[in-house]
């Protein structure tokens, strides 16, 4: 399959890793949007949040565990951060594998753009 992310989990592209198991990956973004930004992704191909099911649903909330240990790695577990999946084409969704950005290091608005 076609998919950067597919790529940087087999390795045929790079990527700056911040931690790896069986089943996450999270490694820094090429165009970081604050002075922390990770993204945090299934090695399985789930191709946006449309996706999650009952089979696949797991490994969502395996992340949502590396979340909280790497937000401490990284230093913004005190101040806070967010955590920003975007769904689909309105959402800016530009990678069809589907990711959590965690963004930190800086103070964020809400709404969001
Ligand atoms: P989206 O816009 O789909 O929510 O987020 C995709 C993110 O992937 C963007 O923040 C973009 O900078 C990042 N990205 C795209 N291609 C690559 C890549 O090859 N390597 C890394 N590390 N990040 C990428
Ligand atoms: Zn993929």
């Amino acid at each position: 399959m076609d998919c950067i992310f597919c790529k940087i989990v087999d390795g045929s592209i790079p990527s700056n890793k911040v931690y790896e198991d069986d089943s996450v990956l999270a490694f820094t973004d090429l165009s970081p949007q604050a002075p922390v930004h990770v993204l945090i992704i299934p090695k399985q191909h789930i191709t946006s949040a449309n996706d999650i099911t009952s089979e696949n649903s797991a490994v969502i909330a395996h992340i949502f565990e590396v979340a909280a240990v790497l937000a401490r790695q990284l230093g913004i577990d005190r101040d806070g951060y967010r955590i920003v999946n975007n769904c689909g084409d309105k959402a800016g969704q530009s990678v069809k594998h589907m990711h959590f950005h965690m963004l930190g290091g800086r103070d964020f608005t809400w709404p969001p753009g």
